[in-house]
């Protein structure tokens, strides 16, 4: 079903009248805080790491076309052919033609959210290629004619009944629901998939300028099989993964994973320098690196460049209080939740994602979890006010906040709002600490919630009182 940012209230809606998914986020949603937790727990320096980390990206950002020149440089030298991609249609197009130069039928992909971003499957799909994601999660999403909901979980609206359910009816697994019996059919079936690929797409977590080296890590090891055993490897990836030293890296990654999984380490941290030399017993005969832009200049040029820091580690979506509760296919778009409500309207232009910044209770969860401290918060804030300059904004709320700081600038105004607003919600409560519903358009708060009624006296009433009593 075709999605789009701007339907995200109505999404919404239905995501919290769906008992399956709320069962799945909890659970998934749940486990991904307590493990970061744990694992950044760990760590005596972790606060210190994170500054550290933010000041490699943020060093990384300051001179990004000369890094990515450096890291071109570096890794052409050892082979393999680097290629840059402009906007989507241009990525899709030189990946489908490396496809067609190599005569490619069947190609595996190991996890990557800016093949996602770039829609590459349906492209190479509508070219008669055979497409296969390994990444287990990618997979069921990819057997189930699903998207994923989540930067590196994106099963994680699915509950393991469901995937037992897909399983036995798709690759005819006996009944179980253990994840490791689930786990092991779906290896069996994805092994004879590798071996007769032609061609591997894998993303990259980064890219390290000084040695000319990109990184994946995994916990599956289908990255290393999809990078290694077939003849082609392409690594499609966004100009911002760059870092300038594998120290860097080195300082990254134990906040990525840490961050991501909340595991120290991930199984597989695989570092891909070129194709296979003479002297290797295996790897790909050819490596294309294709650096895809996709609108990530242009943010690199306006206030929001610190939203090109983020590693996609996704902690900020876990501990998102509305994506815990309405999953990331209500945002309409690739990435869900915080980075989501950030990245999507900057990517597609803010009025055809107006509900996304809005999609918050800035109540600033996401920046404590970021490895790279992103002030998402502030930037939510910037878009909204960018929505209402721009003349985004619902008629409606324009006339609330016109009536709104109008009646703020006069005491007058203000005071026989107050009286009014107390009277009014005194009167709707009969009596009780809450309004249950709200009359005409002001309803839409209590479908949701109570609306605490006003005090009998006002602030400046009591105030007034306790001088004249004194
Ligand atoms: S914004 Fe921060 S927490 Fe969210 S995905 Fe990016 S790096 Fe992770």
């Amino acid at each position: 079903m075709e999605r789009s940012p701007n339907q995200f209230p109505q999404a919404a809606q239905n995501a919290l009248k769906n008992p399956t998914l709320q069962t799945a986020m909890e659970r998934g949603t749940q486990n991904g805080v307590n493990s970061r937790l744990r694992a950044m727990g760990e760590l005596p320096h972790a606060d210190q790491l994170r500054q550290q980390g933010r000041a490699a990206k943020q060093r990384a950002l300051n001179h990004l076309p000369d890094l990515l020149t450096q890291f071109e440089a570096q890794i052409s030298a050892r082979g393999a052919q680097v290629l840059w991609a402009e906007d989507a249609a241009e990525a899709n197009r030189l990946i489908l033609e490396i496809a067609q130069k190599h005569r490619v039928k069947k190609v595996v992909k190991g996890k990557s959210m800016v093949t996602e971003e770039i829609g590459l499957n349906p492209v190479l799909e509508g070219a008669g290629l055979e497409v296969i994601e390994t990444d287990l999660g990618e997979f069921i999403v990819q057997l189930d004619h699903d998207t994923p909901s989540h930067i590196v979980a994106p099963i994680i609206h699915k509950t393991r009944e469901q995937v037992r359910d897909l399983f036995m009816d798709r690759l005819h697994m006996p009944a179980s629901d253990d994840p490791a019996v689930m786990t092991a059919h779906a290896r069996a079936h994805l092994r004879q998939e590798f071996l007769s690929a032609d061609m591997g797409i894998t993303g990259a977590n980064f890219l390290i300028a000084e040695t000319g080296t990109a990184v994946i890590v995994t916990n599956e090891g289908n990255g290393r099989m999809t990078s290694s055993l077939p003849k082609v490897h392409v690594i499609a990836v966004g100009i911002e993964k760059i870092v300038p030293t594998l120290e860097d890296f080195g300082t990254l990654l134990q906040i990525l994973t840490r961050s991501a999984t909340g595991q120290k380490m991930s199984v597989y941290t695989h570092l891909m320098s070129g194709p296979a030399s003479p002297q290797d017993p295996d790897g790909p005969d050819s490596m294309y690196v294709v650096l895809i832009d996709n609108g990530r200049s242009r943010i690199y040029g306006e206030q929001y460049a610190e939203v090109l820091l983020c590693l996609r580690c996704g902690a900020c979506q876990h501990v998102c209080p509305v994506y815990q509760n309405v999953g990331g296919h209500a945002y309409g778009a690739v990435y869900g939740g915080p980075i989501g409500s950030v990245l999507t309207p900057l990517q597609q232009g803010v009025e055809n994602a107006h509900p996304l910044p809005y999609a918050s209770s800035l109540c600033g969860a996401c920046q404590a979890a970021c490895p790279v401290i992103i002030n998402l918060p502030d930037m939510l804030l910037k878009l909204r006010a960018d929505l209402v300059s721009g003349g985004h904004t619902e008629p409606i709320m324009q006339m609330g906040i016109k009536a709104w700081a109008r009646v703020m600038q006069s005491p007058r105004l203000y005071g026989l709002g107050g009286a009014a607003a107390r009277a009014g919600t005194r009167f709707l409560s009969r009596g009780s600490e809450t309004v249950t519903a709200l009359p005409g358009i002001l309803g839409n708060w209590t479908d949701q919630r109570d609306f605490p009624a006003f005090a009998p006296k006002s602030f400046h009433q009591l105030w007034r009182e306790r001088e004249q009593g004194s």
